[in-house]
């Protein structure tokens, strides 16, 4: 060990700072920094006197061990922090999408209009048909079952799905129309519910639920 090295050594287990030492023995920041890293008596080494504890801790994106004082950090840095949280955002984009899928799925209506004969008006089917797209049978004029609160509205207001699938929510309607109304209510959900009682009161032979 040189003797420079000596006194550098002594002056940093005595607590001084590289400033302080570098104005005692007239030498650079460097050496010094050279040094005192060699002997673990580095940049961590003094608070107040004291010795800074650092941890080390494992990158929740990357997996590397990165040296903190901060014993809450989860990243070794800002570009891990940033693309493990983007990719967090995609996965619930994504979760949610299938959740939508699923509501959607149980939003259509399951009944036949045929059973409730009284609830709605047959005769315009027989008149115009039923809608069929055109690869499969090309009846654009046709007739639909159209909901009253559409599927859009009841995913964004957290209405279940038994609710917007229900016969009081049906009316049947040119497809023209329906595609005119696109995701605009016929009706608001107070009225629907009113409905729904008095349809279930009204065919209580039948397990509503079921529909
Ligand atoms: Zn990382």
């Amino acid at each position: 060990m040189s003797k420079l090295e000596e006194d550098i050594i002594k002056l940093r287990l005595l607590n001084n700072t590289y400033d302080y030492i570098k104005k005692e023995l007239e030498c650079s920041k460097s050496t010094i920094s050279h040094h005192c890293n060699k002997h673990g008596l580095g940049n961590n080494y003094i608070n107040n006197g004291n010795p800074v504890e650092y941890i080390e801790i494992k990158c929740k994106y990357c997996g590397n061990i990165f040296e903190t004082k901060i014993k809450t950090s989860i990243f070794c840095g800002h570009s891990c922090s940033t693309t493990y949280n983007n990719n967090l955002r995609r996965e619930e984009r994504f979760k949610t999408l299938d959740k939508y899928k699923i509501y959607r799925e149980e939003c259509k209506f399951k009944f036949n209009v045929y059973d409730f004969p009284k609830e709605f008006d047959l005769s315009i089917i027989d008149k115009y048909g039923w809608y069929s797209a055109k690869n499969r049978g090309n009846n654009y004029k046709g007739i639909s079952r159209d909901h009253r609160i559409s599927i859009v509205y009841g995913w964004n207001n957290n209405i279940p799905s038994n609710i917007i699938a229900h016969p009081s929510n049906c009316e049947l309607i040119k497809q023209n129309d329906n595609a005119k109304k696109n995701i605009k209510c016929s009706i608001n959900i107070d009225e629907l519910n009113i409905n729904i009682i008095k349809f279930n009161n009204l065919y209580k032979s039948i397990d509503t639920n079921s529909l």
